[in-house]
């Protein structure tokens, strides 16, 4: 007979952020009831974090799931993992060498932003470091396609997502059948990183939709627009302010924009990265060249600082932050968090955006509402706080380095398993673009696909 199992959508359906699966195995020797794997466990990321549901319950005991398999290092696919450790969870956390390497300066990072939070609004603490020193002592690293049994003849396998540096699908199988979490995919987009891999013989798909409703623009001319963009900053004699996730969007940039100086295509000046945290990862990433592509691995290990040039300086504490920004123009300020929600990057946009001379440039996802995605389209008066800002810099807007695989690669994704898959569970996006997604599997490719909601289950034959 067929076993049966059951996928709880309990976080990352419906949105983007939050990322939190759970499949449960029934009739799995040692399992009275169900054998319960948890996938990825996220912090919902929005304007307001302490208005939104990080601090309720989770809708399951965390004691009784023996594994939690972590997908990457972003912090609405790790951030609430200290939470989970706190309220009971024991079991083995299991994720790439990279992504432990990186989830716990990621964390640490978290734990303030959130703790500010708190303070705000009046929220007990969500997690402390004892918390997150507790979860690092649960978290085994593995590698790429190196299988591990967990129970009852199901075993995982982690297959490269080239989303960011050591990401990873999920996959687990049991019987001959299989079911895959992607995760977050990239579309080949990173300078730094391989591409993600195909999926074939797959029975179940568990993907992200996060571009699932739009069409990106590809790589050819990006780092020629990159380019552009910098030299014109350079003859306004401005500021390039660009803000940027700290964990591989910084790293890309930074790979880029060495690049540029060293073959002399763009002017001299120097390049500010304002965030702590993105030299902490840096630090990181250079120590596991295996999960970069195979022609910068070769430079990497061949001795190239391929994120070290003259012109680079990392800004360590606030006062240097202050001094970033009454350093002479022109220069380029990159800085940490990505949508422009917080973290140093407002006191440079107070600046920036005040002036004419200078460019913000936007070269990643922003969120429904966030200040970033309001400048791009087009926003005239910016609060940041309680101030309000008119918005006189350029704003540019480079999508080419995206992290993400666009509508159509999601679709030819898919296709390459269309003959083995049986149901595809489209997640990780607005309601919009995840339901176009939906459409488009159903009637390009013909294969069953739906777009949980959150908090919904779905039963499969695994
Ligand atoms: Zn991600």
């Amino acid at each position: 007979m067929q076993k049966q199992s059951t996928i709880y959508f309990y976080g990352g359906a419906g949105s983007v952020t939050g990322s939190n699966f759970l499949l449960a195995l029934s009739e799995v020797e040692g399992f009275d009831s169900e054998f319960k794997i948890l996938i990825d466990c996220g912090l919902q990321q929005g304007e307001h974090t302490c208005q939104d549901s990080n601090w309720n319950p989770f809708l399951f005991e965390p004691k009784d799931i023996p594994f939690l398999i972590v997908t990457h290092a972003h912090i609405d696919h790790i951030g609430r993992i200290p939470l989970l450790v706190k309220r009971g969870f024991k079991g083995r956390i299991i994720s790439t060498e990279a992504t432990k390497a990186v989830s716990e300066p990621l964390l640490l990072d978290s734990m303030e932003l959130l703790g500010r939070e708190a303070e705000r609004c009046g929220n007990d603490i969500l997690y402390t470091e004892a918390d997150i020193a507790a979860a690092m002592a649960l978290w085994e690293d593995i590698t790429y396609h190196q299988p591990v049994p967990l129970e009852g003849g199901v075993t995982l396998e982690l297959l490269n997502s080239g989303h960011i540096l050591g990401s990873a699908m999920a996959k687990f199988t049991r019987g001959g059948k299989s079911i895959v979490f992607t995760g977050d995919i990239g579309g080949g987009n990173s300078p730094l990183l391989k591409e993600a891999e195909p999926l074939r013989g797959v029975d179940y798909l568990v993907m992200e939709s996060v571009y699932g409703n739009r069409i990106q623009p590809q790589k050819d001319h990006r780092r020629e627009a990159l380019e552009d963009v910098v030299e014109d900053t350079a003859r306004r004699g401005g500021t390039l302010l660009i803000p940027a996730f700290s964990n591989e969007r910084t790293q890309d940039l930074l790979f880029e924009v060495r690049t540029l100086m060293v073959e002399k295509r763009v002017p001299s000046m120097p390049v500010y990265v304002d965030s702590p945290l993105a030299e902490k990862i840096t630090e990181s990433f250079v120590k596991f060249p295996q999960y970069f592509a195979d022609d910068i691995r070769k430079r990497v290990e061949g001795g190239e600082r391929i994120f070290n040039f003259a012109e680079l300086r990392y800004v360590s504490d606030v006062e240097a932050s202050r001094k970033a920004d009454q350093a002479p123009s022109p220069k380029i300020i990159i800085a940490g968090s990505g949508m422009s929600n917080g973290g140093r990057v407002r006191e440079h946009e107070m600046h920036v955006l005040l002036d004419p001379k200078s460019t913000l440039l936007i070269v990643g996802y922003q969120a429904a509402g966030s200040l970033g995605r309001r400048l791009v389209e087009g926003l005239k008066t910016a609060y940041i706080g309680k101030e309000k800002v008119p918005v006189k810099c350029k704003v540019e807007a480079i999508y080419a380095y995206s992290a993400h695989m666009d509508g159509e690669q999601l679709v030819e994704f898919v296709n390459q398993a269309a003959d083995s898959l049986k149901e595809v569970f489209v997640v990780m996006g607005e309601p919009a673009a995840s339901s176009t997604l939906v459409q488009r599997i159903r009637d390009y490719l013909g294969v069953k696909a739906l777009a949980p909601e959150a908090g919904e289950k779905q039963m499969i034959e695994f």
